[in-house]
């Protein structure tokens, strides 16, 4: 079986348990989001002096074998990188992945911390820790991307500029804002995706429910209906971005939703057109050009095993896919990769394969290319 080579524009690492003792100073450390688990199921959160209970899924009590023939403990196990780097690196280069966008695990403390000047120091520091220690480790494959703070824009565009300085190319935002700010359609974020634009940053939005909850239902069904409710936050951001007006002001920001599929960019973008015309009376701001076209020329979407999104492209116009494994995740590809690659690519025309494994992503990001001769 010959390599495919791909980039990943969906990829993850996990922090270090003792990274705020590591890059901050001890008082502000200790005032930093700390988990304790009190059972296999249960945490408690500590915040900056409050604490809370949260439930935890129980992987180490299911024994269920996947479709590769692992339990959920031993595929973890088996990525070698989601902390390690070098590890990570021989972990890409078997599983034939060349770039990587990478996203952190820790994140979504801004609703949890009120203190505006304590999310500040904490992003920084964290954002030097990444270009360091992940985006150090290759530069010319590893894509870190950066937190900003969200209390107040200025905080946020200030933090852009100083991840500019550091080398970053995307700015990472939740696909929900915090607690006390307006909704992402609010010209009150305008200074940030000003400043994103200027910088040249893409905007990385990896999918999750806006509230942070990755598990919203119990009971019958709940497994495939969480994983399913998780694509539609991405969905969300995406259409607020077109329709308030903010893509269109910025014709060279650019959004990367991660991990929501690529099929449903067709379906939203008719959706969007047909509400821009049909409810036209109700419509601001006016945009200078329809919902869709904005859509399929500046956000970028990534799937893993979606058998759809060859079609997404070669019969509904959408040119903007790109791959991705989702290492180290349980519905990413780690261990499967190349199996993958061949289910998804051996029949398509080679243009097309080239576009969704690394044409799209090269576009995004011109400086990560696979080797010659690989
Ligand atoms: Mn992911």
């Amino acid at each position: 079986m010959t390599m495919i080579w791909a980039h990943s524009g969906d990829s993850h690492f996990i922090e270090p348990p003792d990274l705020w003792g590591e890059i901050l100073p001890a008082a502000l450390a200790e005032r930093m989001p700390r988990s304790e688990k009190i059972s296999p199921t249960e945490e408690i959160v500590h915040v900056d002096g409050k604490s809370f209970h949260r439930d935890l899924p129980d992987i180490k009590r299911s024994t269920k074998r996947g479709s590769d023939g692992l339990t959920q403990v031993e595929k973890q196990q088996r990525a070698r990188g989601i902390r390690d780097m070098s590890a990570r690196l021989a972990d890409l280069d078997e599983e034939g992945i060349w770039g990587e966008v990478i996203y952190p695990s820790l994140g979504l403390w801004e609703n949890l911390i009120e203190d505006r000047e304590l999310v500040k120091a904490a992003a920084a520091a964290q954002n030097e820790w990444r270009i360091s220690k992940i985006q150090g480790a290759a530069p010319d494959r590893l894509i870190s991307v950066a937190t900003v703070p969200l209390h107040r824009v200025e905080d946020s565009v200030a933090e852009v500029h100083h991840a500019a300085e550091l080398g970053f190319k995307v700015i990472g935002i939740p696909t929900g804002v915090p607690a006390g700010t307006k909704d992402w359609n609010y010209d009150d974020w305008e200074p940030l995706w000003a400043a994103c634009e200027e910088a040249g940053m893409v905007l990385g939005v990896h999918t999750a429910p806006e509230n942070g909850d990755v598990i919203p239902f119990r009971g019958p069904g709940g497994a495939v209906l969480n994983y399913t409710e998780a694509t539609y936050a991405g969905q969300r951001i995406a259409t607020k971005l077109v329709t308030s007006g903010v893509l269109d002001r910025h014709p060279n920001l650019r959004l990367l939703v991660s991990e929501a599929g690529a099929s449903w960019v067709p379906f939203v973008g008719d959706r969007m057109n047909e509400a821009y015309r049909q409810h036209g009376s109700f419509v601001r701001p006016t945009l200078s050009r329809l919902p869709k076209e904005i859509l399929f020329n500046q956000v970028f979407a990534s799937f893993q095993h979606d058998e759809t999104a060859i079609p997404t492209l070669t019969a509904m116009g959408y040119s903007n896919v790109l791959w991705g494994s989702d290492y180290p995740h349980t519905e990413g590809t780690f261990g499967h990769t190349q199996k993958t690659l061949h289910e998804l690519f051996d029949d398509a025309d080679p243009a097309v394969r080239e576009r969704i494994t690394t044409g799209t992503f090269e576009e995004l990001f011109p400086h990560v290319k696979v080797p010659a001769g690989s």
